[in-house]
């Protein structure tokens, strides 16, 4: 009784995640992170507990040979909805047919061949080999694909290490001591169904958590950016230039901005979007120039922000100028022009500071730099020096 109530509970509990994955997944414009295949992987299991509520004991006929089918594709729907969730995007309902058909057959052939016994065992040995790969594939994202959710997917490892153990053990069962081995009231069949029940639970939640967290670094992310020049905006700056100070082994930073010089005049003469090229380029100019490490902002217009880390003031200067160099020798082309365009720009260098609250400081002082840069002529290096 109490087993049956448990059952039906978890039942509902699958379909009504299934339920809010796919309402999930209609949140998800265009990239719907594997929830809509997760859906269908809950609903499989759902319907593999129901079959097992209402289709009398497991061990014979054809609700034995669908249920085995539903157990063995709801683990593999998942994998191809995680797959999905990692950004290998990969078809889903053709392999499940073609797994549903397959193994419909090979467990009546097997039926036939060998007997009921062998079918059971069957289904133990191609779990644990499915839970046995997953746990690889899992460890393997933990270094490779998924290093952003590496306790996430070491919990993973664990739970879905333990449902493989828990089935070549089943497997061994039954190839010792046949389906008596299987018996509902056995031990090993309550902990085997305990443990069934618990990662059942666990998992539809622990979904919705890795789908938040993707939501909500996307959102950090976005929040950080610039979106024309894919550099840190003025709030990803402080945020990183405060990360950068809170380390105890910081050392100063000098900041340099820099600006486009005659930028109006592009716009005026070749139109925004060339303009707006023409930042894109120098962005990429920056990034190139700058030391690894070192942070880079479009603080807004045509003015960046370089901050070199871990230098000194001969480093800094240096940096700048190799940057006020190569922005003199790039280029924009294309984009209709008859003849590439280049441009020049002015920077100012601050001195050395070493706190993430004198950021506004240390700009304007190098702003001022800049502003003596401008009317010297531009296309130069400036900085109060000592
Ligand atoms: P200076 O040499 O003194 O720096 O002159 P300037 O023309 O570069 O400076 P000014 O501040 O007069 O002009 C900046 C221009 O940048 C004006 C504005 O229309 C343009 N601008 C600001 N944001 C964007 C943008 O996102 N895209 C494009 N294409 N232009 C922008
Ligand atoms: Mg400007
Ligand atoms: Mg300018």
């Amino acid at each position: 009784m109490v087993t049956t109530v448990i059952l039906g509970m978890l039942c509902v509990y699958l379909l009504c995640f299934s339920v809010m994955f796919l309402l999930i997944s209609t949140r998800l414009n265009g990239k719907k992170m594997g929830m809509e295949v997760f859906a269908l992987g809950n609903l499989l299991l759902g319907l593999a507990y129901i079959l097992q509520l209402f289709g009398g004991p497991p061990d014979e006929g054809v609700m034995s040979v669908i249920n085995h089918t539903l157990t063995l594709s709801a683990p593999v729907v998942y994998v191809l909805g995680a797959m999905r969730f990692f950004e290998r995007p990969t078809p889903v309902l053709r392999p499940l047919l073609m797994l549903v058909a397959g193994y419909t057959l090979l467990q009546l052939l097997v039926q036939w061949l060998l007997g009921t016994e062998a079918r059971h065992a069957m289904l133990a040995a191609a779990c644990a080999s499915l839970f046995l790969a997953m746990t690889v594939a899992v460890l393997y994202g933990r270094r490779t694909f998924a290093r952003d959710l590496r306790v996430e997917m070491l919990v993973f490892a664990v739970l879905i290490g333990g449902i493989c153990i828990l089935n070549a053990m089943k497997f061994a069962m039954i190839l010792k001591g046949g389906l008596a081995a299987l018996d509902m009231g056995s031990g090993f069949q309550k902990v085997f169904y305990l443990y069934m029940s618990f990662l059942a639970t666990v998992l539809p939640p622990s979904a919705v958590w890795l789908v938040l967290r993707r939501l909500t670094d996307e959102l950090r992310n976005l929040a950080a950016h610039d979106p024309l020049t894919q550099l840190l905006n003025r709030r990803g700056l402080m945020d990183a230039l405060d990360a950068h100070f809170r380390s105890r082994t910081a050392g100063p930073a000098y900041l340099l901005i820099v600006d486009i010089d005659h930028f109006k005049s592009i716009n005026d003469t070749h139109g925004h979007n060339v303009g707006d090229l023409v930042l894109t380029r120098v962005a990429e100019v920056l990034k190139a120039t700058a030391r690894q490490g070192d942070l880079v902002c479009r603080l807004g217009g045509e003015e960046f922000v370089v901050i070199a880390l871990d230098t000194d003031s001969a480093g800094a200067l240096q940096l700048a100028e190799r940057a006020r160099a190569a922005i003199e020798l790039s280029q924009v082309a294309g984009a209709g022009l008859s003849e590439p365009i280049r441009c020049t720009a002015t920077l100012g260098v601050s001195h050395e500071f070493n706190s993430a609250q004198a950021f506004d400081e240390f700009l304007q002082q190098a702003d001022a730099s800049l502003y003596r840069g401008k009317t010297q002529g531009r296309n130069r290096v400036e900085w109060e020096g000592e």
